[in-house]
């Protein structure tokens, strides 16, 4: 593994493996401090590529795309969790790489990530890993209900199915596939947060406050932070088992943790994202220092301080949802009425087709009260046909 002998300062080239919408924030965030930029993806349009100086027009397993892209920058990092392991172990022999592969590897696998949760000392679901017939047979009874999930390539809920009774845990194992999965129970929530971490080569960790996040139909919907959107013992326990997640993993870039807040108050880990999350978006306008910003000095060797918050803010996720008139005919949000109200800041990704569920854009509210921010964040969401929350 190839590893910074000093920090990579601007002028230098950073890239990236994957050309979405968190791959188009950390190019603009490298870009705003002077380094150039080199994506990694096979889709001529894709929003990351659009934005970039160079783009690598391959997919993740093509050996000349890879080859080019260790050319081309000075070190690499990833905003695409399920990018195969050994594009991140090839392009580590030539280049320092954040997050390492073995690391990325851990988050690709819910069973692996929860056996990870459990060497921390960090509590998560109680759950059942499910590989063969025989342990499907074997599964407690006490993990139903549960939620079966896939081990890999999950997300905004997919590769999920809800099961009360072992006959229905087992006809949803034959409907994924009879693919490794985890079964696990299904918990009384009371609410969601996650916490950014950020790791450095020297083990110096930095976090943003805890994010309060309200899901919907498996994806998230709205994100907000502000000084009492949680318990302080909570949100310290969180800060504090997050921390104990990067550094079990020796990791060094930007970790995402998710956790469950239960109904009787406890707190237990939900999942891991080796990157930048939806759920830090509002870093962008509400913190001095960005979660990409994070992203870009973690890779670069960078010294990393301490971010501030200094705005309560909420983040409203743009669903292409939004861009459909409830006649089903397309239609353009009303961005100028959105943008009319103060502390609004919008974000779109530059994706050129609107599809229902897909991820556009998202909006940061910021004020200077958390109510001041709800209040706005509410009457934006009226004027783009957001439910209330
Ligand atoms: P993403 O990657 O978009 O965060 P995902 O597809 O990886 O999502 P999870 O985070 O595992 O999915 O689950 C999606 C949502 O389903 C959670 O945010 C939570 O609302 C609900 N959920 C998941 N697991 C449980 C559980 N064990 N008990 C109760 N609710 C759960
Ligand atoms: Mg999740």
């Amino acid at each position: 593994m190839t590893t910074l002998s000093a920090p990579l300062l601007p002028g230098s080239t950073l890239g990236v493996l994957g050309g979405g919408q968190l791959g188009r924030m950390f190019v603009h965030a490298a870009q705003a401090m002077g380094y150039f930029t080199a994506v990694l993806d096979a889709d001529p349009t894709s929003p990351a590529g659009l934005v970039s100086h160079h783009h690598v027009q391959t997919g993740y397993e093509d050996a000349a795309g890879l080859a080019e892209l260790a050319r081309l920058a000075d070190a690499v990092t990833t905003e695409f969790e399920n990018v195969p392991a050994t594009a991140l172990a090839a392009l580590g022999a030539l280049r320092p790489v954040s997050p390492a592969a073995g690391a990325v590897a851990v988050a690709q696998d819910r069973a692996q990530e929860k056996a990870h949760f459990v060497r921390c000392g960090v509590a998560c679901a109680p759950y059942a890993v499910i590989e063969t017939a025989e342990q499907l047979a074997a599964v407690p009874a006490d993990l139903l209900p549960g939620i079966l999930k896939t081990a890999r390539m999950g997300y905004d809920g997919k590769g999920q199915v809800r099961v009360k009774t072992a006959a229905e845990l087992a006809a949803a194992w034959e409907s994924v596939g009879r693919v490794a999965c985890v079964l696990e129970k299904m918990l009384p929530l009371a609410l969601e947060c996650s916490v950014i971490v950020a790791r450095g080569a020297d083990g110096a960790c930095v976090h943003l406050p805890v994010q309060r996040n309200l899901h919907r139909d498996g994806i998230l919907a709205v994100t907000e932070v502000h000084a009492a959107n949680l318990p302080d013992t909570v949100a310290r326990q969180a800060i504090a088992g997050a921390i104990s997640i990067a550094t079990g993993l020796a990791y060094v870039g930007v970790l995402c943790v998710e956790f469950f807040v239960l109904q009787d108050g406890s707190l237990v880990v939900n999942e891991i994202a080796p990157r930048p999350h939806n759920s830090g978006h509002y870093s962008q306008n509400a913190c001095d220092v960005s979660q990409f910003e994070l992203q870009v000095r973690t890779m670069a060797g960078l010294p990393l301080t301490q971010p501030r918050q200094h705005s309560p803010a909420f983040m409203l996720n743009l669903l292409g949802d939004l861009w459909f008139a409830a006649d089903g005919s397309q239609q353009t949000p009303p961005w100028a009425e959105v943008l009319a109200l103060p502390g609004t800041h919008l974000h779109l990704y530059g994706k050129r087709d609107a599809k229902r569920g897909r991820k556009m854009g998202h909006l940061n509210i910021t004020a200077d009260s958390a109510d001041a921010a709800r209040a706005t964040a509410l009457k934006a969401a009226a004027l783009l046909g957001i439910a209330p929350f």
